[in-house]
């Protein structure tokens, strides 16, 4: 994490995105008999060289934001802007153009990288893709790239599946890495290794951030694997922001119910200090049919008669802080 101060150029400007899967029944005439709410109206914007966190349960919409960006999926509504220019206006070929400014890395390093290949190939792909034709010049981009995240230049001869999951996700870094690009979303990226691999993951991505100046929207369900790495985090929950602030802010001094709950679930190393966990009734609603007013009124501790009825503005409260609920000025 470099100093927040000096983050202030925006990179990356999303404007109330909004991203609906439709929902069709019929056998000979499909009709069109709902939507799956994924992302409903989100707004945030990154700074160039900093890790903004986004945080939440599975299915309030955070990959979807990511695979979003990238146009991996076409927005519903709403605009995407990265360097200035309006990402929803290019042509296919303008935006695999932009992609290699914007690379993601994928949650299951066991599935993204074809079992087919070897490493080599893998990560001097998108390097052909994107312009460098010589062989030679290749293969000697792909033994840096190896070396830069960890690995020895004859991994290249391998395939997948003779590496560890966290070596794979190395890979999936390298293949990343290949075409500079400015901006990479870390789409979960150590939640499927373990504890141990995951620190060694982070503290890899942190060291590259420094070195090539990359800015990552980094991706996770958990609060306590971005404290470490993010400037600023965001807090979702079904499909809409909830909370976002100074990473240390948030861990000081949140003020949503949600955020509130996630905090009180990290473990504390040490066994003499006690927490209260709040435990939060139910599953997360169906993005088919949110409730009315706040998302979060069927699960939240607080709740008031004000809560079903009117959806909280999303509000600064001072210092950057937002926070979408009714008991917070
Ligand atoms: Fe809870 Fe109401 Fe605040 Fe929503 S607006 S988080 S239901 S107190």
């Amino acid at each position: 994490m470099i100093e927040t101060l000096t983050k202030t150029e925006t990179l990356l400007k999303v404007e109330n995105l909004q991203k609906y899967f439709p929902i069709r029944k019929g056998i000979v005439v499909q009709k069109h008999v709902g939507d799956v709410k994924a992302v409903d109206g989100v707004s945030f914007d990154i700074r160039r060289g900093e890790t903004l966190g986004m945080v939440g349960e599975s299915g309030c919409g955070k990959s979807t934001i990511g695979r979003t960006i990238l146009r991996l999926l076409e927005p519903t509504k709403g605009t995407v802007t990265f360097e200035g220019k309006i990402l929803n206006d290019l042509s296919g070929e303008e935006m695999r153009k932009m992609r290699s400014q914007m690379q993601m890395i994928f949650q299951d390093p066991y599935a993204s990288l074809n079992p087919r290949m070897r490493v080599g190939d893998i990560i001097g792909e998108p390097i052909l893709i994107h312009g460098v034709s010589k062989r030679a010049e290749r293969e000697k981009r792909v033994r840096k790239l190896l070396d830069v995240v960890g690995l020895s230049p004859y991994h290249g001869a391998r395939y997948p599946h003779e590496f560890s999951g966290g070596q794979r996700q190395r890979i999936g870094i390298a293949r990343a890495l290949s075409v500079n690009p400015k901006l990479i979303v870390c789409d979960e990226p150590v939640s499927a290794l373990d504890v141990s691999i995951q620190a060694q993951v982070i503290n890899l991505l942190e060291d590259l951030q420094r070195d090539f100046n990359l800015t990552y929207l980094f991706i996770a369900h958990d609060l306590s694997i971005v404290k470490h790495i993010s400037d600023r985090i965001v807090v979702m929950y079904l499909g809409k922001m909830v909370e976002l602030c100074n990473s240390e802010e948030l861990y000081k001094n949140p003020q949503h119910p949600y955020t509130i709950a996630l905090l009180s679930a990290i473990p504390v190393p040490d066994p003499t200090v006690k927490r209260d966990r709040i435990i939060l009734k139910g599953d997360v609603p169906s993005p088919v049919n949110p409730p009315s007013g706040c998302r979060f009124h069927t699960r939240c501790p607080k709740v008031q008669g004000i809560c079903k009825e009117q959806d909280p503005e999303f509000k600064d409260i001072g210092n950057g802080h937002f926070v979408a609920c009714h008991l917070v000025n």
